[in-house]
């Protein structure tokens, strides 16, 4: 058997968090900083952690375009939190000049709980990973607000908003489970 080769992108955010959940479901962990790295990697992870400022170091460290061409290619990725800002098509609430590298057909909104002090944790039914459910922490989360006909929602609030979509070979997260020893989506994302 071959052991997936999988990147984290590691210019901002809770890079060592997937690293460790990745490295222990078996995958060989690369640490992504430079297009060279990303040209070796048959999966990336995009962290938490701030999408604006990622998306500066992107572009900084010449990862921007590399990173979009690869995802519109096909390159599996996963993105918790900002990384899920990072993948979506279009999103509210961004600085000026914010850009994604988008793949993933949804409308996100940026910062949707309101500031750090409005972060939660929550049990979120996940149908496609069934039981347990999924202990969720929203730490200035976005959500998705319009689900387009590519991408499907794995799971939703109960007030029904969407914090989880899969389409193709992205998957994008609202929460953070990385940080709850929560490993399904990262198995499902191996998968
Ligand atoms: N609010 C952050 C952003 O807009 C995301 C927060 C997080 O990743 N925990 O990028």
């Amino acid at each position: 058997m071959t052991v997936a080769r999988v990147g984290v992108l590691a210019l901002q955010g809770d890079v060592r968090e997937h690293a460790r959940v990745l490295t222990d479901a078996g995958a060989d962990v690369a640490l992504v900083r430079r297009p060279a790295e990303l040209a070796q990697v048959d999966g990336l992870v995009l962290p938490g952690g701030e999408s604006s400022v990622i998306d500066k170091l992107a572009r900084a460290f010449d990862l921007f375009e590399p990173i979009r061409a690869a995802i519109a290619d096909g390159l599996p990725v996963l993105g918790t939190c900002a990384g899920l800002i990072l993948l979506a098509d279009r999103i509210d609430g961004a600085i000026a000049g914010q850009r994604t590298f988008g793949g993933l057909d949804v409308r996100v909104q940026r910062n949707a709980f309101g500031s750090q002090t409005q972060s939660f944790e929550t049990d979120l039914a996940v149908p496609v990973l069934g039981d347990p459910p999924v202990h969720a922490v929203f730490i200035r989360a976005p959500v998705v607000t319009e689900t387009g006909l590519d991408a499907t929602p794995l799971a939703t609030l109960p007030d029904g908003r969407v914090v989880a979509v899969e389409q193709d070979n992205l998957l994008g997260l609202a929460f953070h489970p990385e940080s709850t020893g929560e490993t399904r989506f990262h198995a499902r994302f191996l998968d």
